[in-house]
């Protein structure tokens, strides 16, 4: 027969118990190793086996305040005390240690808050428990109390018949929380139109213990529950279970425990009070399953010890542990991992999308897994991030990805020196410029927003750094894309690509995924400065392999030979004697090369370049220049085609005119000679040269004439010629006198130089 005993996954001391006990120890040892005492008003926990240990320490426990020696140490109990309490500690001068349970001195205070702000404090729960009292201490003995639906239902009519102060409801932590919700309802459904503030207060620790039992309860034929008969809160689970598995044993210890009762049971339970310690536990899970294991191999002891000692551990800081959801709230998630405390997940230790919520993500009973920050998050709770664990999942995956030289998906978020920030989920990685692509990046911000797949390079979890490559993958692909060409393409295939970019020796060619070189020479069959002269970039174009060196990943393309080589079909677009219109290309001294189409030339040597003597070819033809020429021969051994321009001109008429440019050219020969000036001279020498010139041929013809004054001043000299000529004209006009000097301007101009002569010195002949 299979027999087993199971402990309930929440059992014993509660972290404010176990607390105050620890706080109270270790009082009484330092009072005792001072030769003093330490106090206690009332039990510290309600268990005599405690109590016993404790003063055995040195702690001495008195019913009231007023027992407590002045200016004596005093520990106050994990219950807590009313203010009047702190109040008359503080006039005998005594020095507190406070062991208030952070969750009953949280629920004095909203209780106090509530009472000055006006409203009616309710308590749900034993008005005779300390904890309950305390509390009502704290709202100077104003609150009221229920601990039934009935008395809530009549205090709620009171308040509503009042119309009055808002109902301002706390529970002893405590207390059951089935019967709690009841209570709720019986408030709200009674209250009308008066407000009901309704805090659920019970310690979730409490809240526990009393779900793991109610669970335990209704799987086993026997439930044994452990605690002191005076702790309220022993008593509760006793009722639960009991409620769920009427065999259900209440006992202190093991010396109490009635082994006959358990004699045929298969299945047993056992939980705890939150005052029980763990030794009394342990003491008779151990001596029951020695009772039940008498010659019992399948159920060894040393299982019971470890199923006890694991619920009763607790974890350590770093560790990843699992438990249930037990509640969720807006705030934050709890969570049950299997051990005397609960873990509490704070809203920000969870990974949430934008405008999610802890209920969307979270329901009770859902497995989790989540990392301990803190054995202790200072309400007793063991402090988990969610968050941490899917960082570690994704760090893992991160060293997973480079072990295994796999891609992962980031998102780059932003620019930053040198490169850019890239998140893998919560992540942050570098991407270095030169891995963002297997191209040139010039700036980095276009990337941002991106999602790229990348490699990882380094990882430095310690450090939080990890270095990514979105390079890399591209190079994978193209390597990839290559293997997949290589396999399927072979030279002379004709395939499809699309220009990419230009260089001065030609166009690489997108086929697919890599870049084959189109060299400028395989562009066209004719002659090209830039391959822009034939493609334009994207250009969608058919391209045929000429070359493939798996090596050296080269792939060499050609675009001419879509066309056939002009040469192979010369005969059947070209005879000798046709007149064709080409492009004069190249000018030499023997004639000028004309391109009929691209990889065609024709040469029309400089005879045929007309019927006049031709000596320079650029006095005739430039380069670019249209030209009609006559097909004069085809040597297709020798690839050449000679033309002639002046076969196609009518001989009379270019004599015609070339007699008329000959007598145009004479007359302006004619008129050069005439007027030639000294191309050496300086401009106002050659001037000056040339009126002197002109002046000896007129003297030629006049011997009267005289030669000026050559060092004479510019103005002088006009003013001498002036007059010169004046008396020169009166020699052969008597009838010309002197003009008057007084005369207009227009006849000054004489008299002028009339004066301007008298003043000149004798000229020289
Ligand atoms: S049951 Fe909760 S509130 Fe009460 S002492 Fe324990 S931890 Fe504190």
């Amino acid at each position: 027969m299979a027999e087993r005993i199971k402990l309930a996954a929440h059992a014993g001391f509660c972290f404010g118990v176990k607390n105050a006990v620890a706080m109270a120890r270790r009082a009484a040892e330092e009072a005792r190793a001072g030769g003093g005492a330490v106090y206690a008003c009332g039990p510290i926990i309600h268990n005599a086996i405690v109590i016993e240990e404790l003063a055995g320490a040195g702690l001495a426990t008195v019913g009231s305040l007023e027992e407590v020696p002045d200016g004596a140490a005093l520990v106050v109990r994990s219950h807590g005390e009313p203010a009047a309490f702190f109040a008359r500690a503080a006039e005998k001068n005594l020095t507190l240690v406070n062991a208030t349970c952070p969750r009953v001195a949280h629920i004095q205070k909203l209780a106090a808050d509530a009472e000055a702000a006006g409203m009616q404090v309710v308590i749900v729960g034993d008005a005779a428990h300390p904890e309950v009292r305390g509390i009502a201490g704290w709202c100077r003995d104003s609150a009221l109390f229920v601990s039934t639906p009935g008395e809530a239902e009549r205090l709620a009519e009171g308040a509503a018949g009042e119309g009055g102060k808002p109902l301002f409801v706390v529970c002893q932590t405590t207390f059951d929380k089935d019967r709690f919700s009841e209570i709720k309802s019986a408030l709200e459904a009674a209250a009308g139109e008066a407000v009901v503030i309704v805090n659920d207060t019970i310690c979730n620790a409490t809240r526990e213990r009393q779900n793991a039992c109610k669970a335990l309860a209704q799987e086993v034929d026997c439930m044994v529950v452990v605690g002191d008969k005076s702790s309220s809160n022993t008593q509760k689970l006793f009722e639960i279970a009991r409620k769920f598995c009427p065999h259900t044993i209440f006992v202190e210890k093991f010396d109490d425990f009635p082994l006959k009762e358990v004699e045929n049971c298969n299945r047993i339970g056992i939980t705890a009070g939150a005052s029980t310690p763990d030794r009394v536990i342990k003491e008779v899970f151990t001596g029951m399953s020695e009772f039940k294991n008498e010659g019992n191999e399948l159920n060894p002891m040393h299982e019971f010890m470890d199923e006890i000692d694991k619920a009763l551990k607790l974890p350590r800081n770093g560790d990843i542990v699992t438990g249930e959801v037990i509640q969720v709230t807006e705030k934050d998630v709890i969570v049950n991992i299997g051990c005397k405390k609960d873990g509490i997940i704070p809203r920000n230790e969870v990974v949430l999308e934008a405008e999610q919520t802890l209920p969307d993500l979270f329901k009770e009973g859902d497995e989790v897994q989540a990392k301990v920050l803190k054995t202790d998050d200072g309400d007793g709770n063991i402090l988990l991030s969610k968050k941490r664990v899917i960082i570690s999942e994704h760090w893992a995956d991160i060293n997973q990805a480079l072990e295994d030289k796999q891609a992962l998906e980031v998102t780059v978020t932003k620019e930053v020196n040198g490169g850019v920030i890239a998140a893998f989920h919560e992540i942050n990685g570098f991407i270095p410029m030169s891995q963002l692509s297997d191209r040139y990046v010039e700036k980095a911000d276009e990337f941002v927003g991106q999602t790229l797949t990348v490699k990882v390079m380094r990882v430095d979890q310690r450090r939080n750094k990890v270095v990514f490559s979105h390079k890399a993958v591209l190079n994978e692909e193209r390597q990839k894309r290559m293997a997949e060409i290589w396999d399927t393409i072979s030279v002379g295939d004709i395939i499809n690509g699309r220009v990419m970019r230009f260089t001065d020796y030609g166009a690489f060619v997108d086929i697919g995924g890599i870049d084959g070189l189109l060299h400028i020479s395989e562009i066209s069959w004719g002659k090209l400065r830039h391959p822009s002269e034939v493609l334009v970039i994207d250009q969608e174009i058919q391209v045929k392999v000429l070359s493939m060196n798996r090596d050296k990943e080269k792939i060499s393309l050609g675009y001419k030979q879509n066309l056939p080589e002009p040469w192979s079909v010369i005969n059947e677009k070209y005879f000798e004697g046709q007149v064709i219109t080409g492009k004069a290309v190249q000018l030499k001294d023997y004639g000028v090369f004309v391109e009929l189409e691209p990889g065609l030339d024709g040469l029309v040597h400089i005879s045929e370049i007309a019927f006049k003597r031709v000596n320079n070819i650029s006095d005739e033809i430039e380069v670019g220049q249209t030209i009609t020429a006559k097909i004069l021969e085809i040597d297709q051994d020798r690839k050449r085609i000679s033309l002639s321009i002046k076969e196609t001109l009518d001989r009379e008429e270019e004599a015609a005119k070339e007699a008329a440019a000959e007598a145009a050219a004479a007359v302006e020969v004619k008129d050069a000679e005439l007027e030639m000036p000294d191309a050496d001279a300086p401009a106002d020498t050659q001037t000056a040269t040339d009126a002197v010139e002109t002046f000896e041929a007129e003297v030629a013809k006049d011997p009267e004439l005289e030669m000026p004054d050559a060092d004479a001043p510019a103005d002088t000299q006009t003013a001498t010629d002036a007059v010169e000529t004046f008396e020169a004209e009166a020699a052969k006009d008597p009838e010309l006198e002197m003009p008057d000097p007084d005369a207009p301007a227009d006849e000054q101009t004489v008299a002028d130089a009339k004066e301007a002569f008298a003043e000149e010195p004798p000229a020289e002949a």
